[in-house]
């Protein structure tokens, strides 16, 4: 089942049901001190709140979301993209639990020739926030055995902005891949055997003040209960497509074999190899789909994502072998992949092409004139008879070369010496002290807010929390 036609049965299977089929909005949110859209809730925020009436009672959509907090799974993990697509059913007002619990389990195991996705029941897992009985009872009115229900806290299983406001606990669907991924014990110990991929949120009580995410006053029901669910779309193609993991899927697989192309070595043959494989499968893909909605890479803010997402890319085909241009390979691999489902992707390629090119052409550069002052600081050192290049230096061509450590550290081993990295770090943590002195004094606002701009817009509660909250220093690592 190709990427596209799960997308395709998702919108029919709730267009069916009277949700309206909502286009995905933009990546970028109209906010300049805002990253990007997280989530598929993201546009519905002012229905779900009822600051604003919803033009419709139901929707549904599948909305281009850019995580950048899990960069560091990237390639790591089977399931977390910087990119990824998130497919959603909301009610504002309308149906509330137990419909939306049915309406998840009939997509899932109807059989493919049905419009479902055609998923077996004993593969699927459920959990449930404790005290949430209601939940249960209709888990279990579908037929799935109490050994398959798992209860679980606050942390997983309830959501909230973090503020007063909407709040609620979350059910969440499992697919269990077997034995070989892991031990028995279900979704609660083990996230590698057992996959998330939908959540289902019902936003039914108004919460008040509180101490943590987890500690917080309830006021009440509220008046209008709502409905707001994610379910991976990338998640769900793997699981169908028999395939190991998202970066294996026919969106993003034609990537991995062009850089396994161009850097001669096999996919599968080595571990190291195949995670940097996937880094630059997904990378290339978020970097696509950023300068479709009309990022471009700079020194600050979302420009300054991409640009670390393409540094990224280019870095990990460097530790593959391959010091030349990819991106002429790699992104009309990725433009090619994602065209059916985004067409505006082959209708702008020129204007992404041309930035994504030269911007490749650059770090090259870049790369190249650093390392010339790293030559010359390995003759150096070995000329005093040491084998440690100094701190200062990697610090040096980092801050001033834009040289990533990695990158550093390679090249100082291939000369036969090792890196002082603790001198390295003390300067890397010094700088970013200095760095957020700096941004606090500007007050800039890096944390993705973009969830409640909305709230902000019309006078009301800041809410500044969500599960997801991103800083840019989770991509800078
Ligand atoms: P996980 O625990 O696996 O990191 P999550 O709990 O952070 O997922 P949610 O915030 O509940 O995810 O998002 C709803 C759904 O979106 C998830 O059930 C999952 O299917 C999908 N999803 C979330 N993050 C990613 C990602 N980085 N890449 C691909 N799909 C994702
Ligand atoms: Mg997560
Ligand atoms: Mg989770
Ligand atoms: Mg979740």
């Amino acid at each position: 089942m190709q990427t596209a036609d799960i997308r395709g049965r998702w919108l029919d299977f709730f267009a069916d049901r009277g949700h309206t089929v909502v286009p995905s909005a933009s990546l970028v949110s109209d906010d300049p001190t805002l990253l990007f859209t997280v989530a598929g809730m993201v546009p519905f925020v002012p229905y779900l709140t009822g600051l604003v009436p919803a033009p419709f009672p139901r929707a549904t959509s599948v909305q281009k979301c850019i995580r950048t907090n899990d960069i560091e799974e990237v390639g790591k993990t089977p399931r977390h993209g910087t990119f990824f697509q998130m497919n959603g059913n909301f009610s504002f007002g309308d149906y509330f639990k137990e419909q939306a619990i049915n309406y998840a389990w009939e997509l899932l195991t109807s059989p493919e020739n049905a419009g479902g996705y055609g998923f077996l029941e004993k593969d699927l897992w459920v959990t449930v926030y404790k005290d949430d009985d209601e939940a249960i009872r209709y888990w279990r009115a579908l037929g799935l055995p109490e050994e398959r229900i798992q209860r679980l806290g606050m942390d997983t299983n309830y959501w909230s902005t973090g503020q007063p406001g909407p709040a609620g606990p979350c059910s969440e669907i499992f697919f269990d891949r077997g034995p070989a991924y892991g031990a028995d014990g279900g979704p609660a110990t083990d996230d590698d055997r057992y996959v998330e991929i939908w959540n289902l949120v019902f936003m039914q009580y108004l919460r008040g003040e509180g101490t943590s995410k987890n500690d917080f006053e309830i006021l009440g029901e509220l008046p209008k209960k709502n409905i707001d669910t994610g379910m991976g779309l990338e998640r769900v193609a793997f699981l169908k497509q028999g395939v190991e993991n998202m970066y294996e899927i026919d969106q993003v697989r034609p990537v991995l074999d062009r850089a396994a192309a161009l850097s001669g070595r096999r996919y599968g043959a080595d571990h190291g190899d195949d995670v940097r494989m996937r880094i630059v499968a997904d990378h290339v893909r978020s970097s696509l789909m950023l300068m479709s909605d009309g990022v471009m890479p700079s020194n600050e803010g979302r420009g300054y994502i991409l640009r670390r997402l393409m540094r990224r890319s280019v870095r990990a085909m460097r530790l593959l072998g391959v010091e030349e241009a990819t991106f002429p390979e790699l992104f009309p691999a990725s433009r090619d992949a994602m065209s059916s489902s985004y067409p505006e992707v082959k209708a702008d390629y020129s204007r992404i092409s041309q930035a994504a090119y030269a911007e490749e052409e650059t770090f090259l550069r870049t790369l190249a004139s650093g390392s010339s002052v790293l030559d010359l600081a390995v003759a150096k050192t070995k000329s005093q008879s040491k084998t440690e290049l100094a701190g200062d230096t990697a610090f040096l061509l980092h801050d001033t070369y834009g040289f990533p450590i990695e990158i550093t550290l390679e090249m100082a081993e291939e000369a036969g010496l090792s890196v002082n990295r603790e001198a390295f770090d003390t300067l890397m943590s010094k700088q970013r002290a200095m760095a957020k002195a700096d941004a606090k004094a500007k007050k800039t606002h890096l944390a993705d807010l973009s969830v409640y701009s909305t709230f902000r817009a019309l006078g009301e509660t800041i809410f500044t929390g969500y599960n997801n909250l991103q800083t840019e220093s989770s991509v800078l690592g």
